[in-house]
């Protein structure tokens, strides 16, 4: 069985075996608490992001949402 690690700017997945889910290298880092890759919501190629957009596809509308947030809770704040 192969690796279920989506590799971070591929869309592609680890090739190394795996007894479980995961092979040896990535369960050690899952342990240690890393970020698991997910696929870009744009391109489909894996990355760390929280807003699950890789760095070509999220650079700009990643801080526009940050601003959009922002703007957002502004606007409940004057509802209130
Ligand atoms: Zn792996
Ligand atoms: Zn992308």
């Amino acid at each position: 069985m192969p690796c279920n690690w989506l590799l971070v700017g591929d869309t592609k997945l680890c090739k190394n075996p795996a007894k479980g889910q995961y092979c040896a290298t990535h369960a050690f880092k899952i342990r240690k608490g890393i970020i698991i890759p997910q696929p870009c919501k744009g391109c489909g190629r894996g990355t760390k992001s929280s807003l699950q957009l890789c760095v070509p596809c999220g650079q700009g509308r990643e801080r526009a949402y940050k601003y959009y947030k922002q703007k957002n809770n502004q606007l409940n704040l004057s509802f209130t």
